[in-house]
């Protein structure tokens, strides 16, 4: 088998890379180890930015988006028993969709098999070869059979757990990591939005997320220990503790439903440099991740691809290295200013369990004053809408 482009992945950034370089005239084949189902059933993350969805617009796959998804113009910030609103529209002239990442991944599935793109399921033993050559290789099983995909370029998009990154030798690479003593208990319930726009709450018992999938599905989180078991949680107590940490003094109350899924995720920080190795390069998860507090993974993902395609792109039309060579050092300004502010909005919602009565009072002033000060409520916003200046 021969492709320009091996694309190791079916996640947002992979399906999303390869179709954009279809419509650029560039050949690319996405190998994933899950099967359709898996991918496309996978619940994970659900606010886009403005420039995702400009992306997915331009890569001809936004309708649904733009009919179903709910387009946010602000969210709240809930502390001290009292609801603050941060106006996004105001503060930044942009907005925020909230639209779940596996509708996005049936919207790219459905997109490239539409244009008869080569997308190969339940693979296994992928392993790389050759990339500081001009051809590369994908080795890989497949229904059973030993393949061999060449290509011009590897693009590894295989997530946190891929093959990739353990490809570019470990001499010429440098991880940072930040793993946070707390993980979010996620629910997923049958019931009405708590509230129009999603809700952060910062309480002593812990923090928590109400925030929405559609009028009748709703998906709500809170603090807990990274090593704590759902089977601990029941349906009462976990609406107990919803409303221990987010109802307000004036009477706002966490509104319960039917609760038809329970997980519990670990936080970190993590960024993997360099990106690029020879005819490797990263994108996505598998080169960084974050916290989920500030909803920028699948932004990053997306916003790494944006940078390859155009890169790719001129390789193929103009027979330039130049943007491809760069790839790693552009990307990563922006990864750094969203992990710092993950890492941020982490660090000013949640219980720290090492944190003095001092630096709580520290947590609560930075509240006070993101809510109250037009100049911090727009870093913030700007930040979170994804066109703070990197
Ligand atoms: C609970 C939760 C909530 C989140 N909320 C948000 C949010 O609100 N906003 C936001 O922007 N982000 C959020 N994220 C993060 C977001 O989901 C990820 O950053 C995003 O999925 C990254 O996309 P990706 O394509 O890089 O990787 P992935 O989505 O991980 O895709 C990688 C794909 O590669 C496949 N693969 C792995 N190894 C191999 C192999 N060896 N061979 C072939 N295929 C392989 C995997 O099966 C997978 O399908 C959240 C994440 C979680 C867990």
């Amino acid at each position: 088998m021969r492709t320009q482009v091996g694309i190791i992945g079916a996640g947002p950034a992979g399906l999303l890379l390869s179709h954009l370089l279809h419509l650029r005239g560039i050949d690319s084949v996405v190998l994933e180890s899950r099967t359709r189902e898996q991918i496309e059933s996978t619940i994970r993350a659900g606010v886009l930015e403005q420039g995702t969805m400009d992306l997915l617009s331009e890569a001809g796959v936004g309708a649904r988006m733009k009919a179903e998804g709910a387009l946010h113009h602000g969210f709240e910030l809930a502390f001290e028993g009292k609801r603050r609103r941060i106006d996004l529209t105001d503060l930044t002239g942009h907005s925020i969709t909230v639209y779940a990442q596996h509708e996005v991944i049936k919207d790219l599935v459905a997109a490239r098999m539409e244009a008869g793109g080569q997308l190969l399921f339940s693979v296994s033993d992928t392993s790389i070869h050759g990339i500081e050559t001009a051809t590369p290789s994908i080795r890989f099983q497949h229904d059973g059979q030993a393949c061999e995909l060449q290509c011009d370029f590897v693009i590894g998009c295989d997530g946190s757990q891929g093959v990739s990154r353990a490809s570019i030798p470990a001499a010429l690479r440098k991880d940072y990591e930040r793993v946070y003593p707390f993980g979010w208990f996620g629910i997923l319930c049958e019931g009405p939005p708590s509230s129009d726009e999603l809700i952060y709450a910062r309480h002593e018992r812990g923090f928590a997320l109400v925030s929405t999938r559609s009028a009748n599905v709703q998906r709500m989180y809170f603090q807990c220990d990274p090593k704590e078991s759902v089977a601990n949680w029941s349906d009462d107590r976990i609406w107990a503790e919803l409303h221990a940490r987010v109802d307000s003094a004036d009477g706002q109350k966490v509104v319960d439903g039917k609760i038809f899924q329970k997980n519990i995720v670990g936080m970190r920080s993590f960024v993997s440099t360099t990106m690029q190795h020879g005819r490797l390069f990263l994108a996505g998860d598998a080169a960084h991740i974050v916290p989920p507090t500030g909803a920028k993974g699948l932004n990053l993902a997306v916003a790494d691809v944006r940078v390859l395609t155009a890169a790719l792109q001129a390789f193929y039309v103009e027979n330039r290295l130049d943007l491809l060579d760069g790839y790693s050092a552009t990307a990563l300004k922006r990864i750094w200013r969203a992990e710092h502010f993950s890492y941020w909005m982490t660090r000013m919602m949640h219980r720290l369990d090492d944190a003095s009565p001092f630096e709580q009072q520290l947590q609560v002033a930075e509240l006070e004053h993101v809510t109250t000060s037009r100049a911090a409520a727009t870093a913030m916003a700007e930040n979170y809408v994804g066109v703070a200046a990197v």
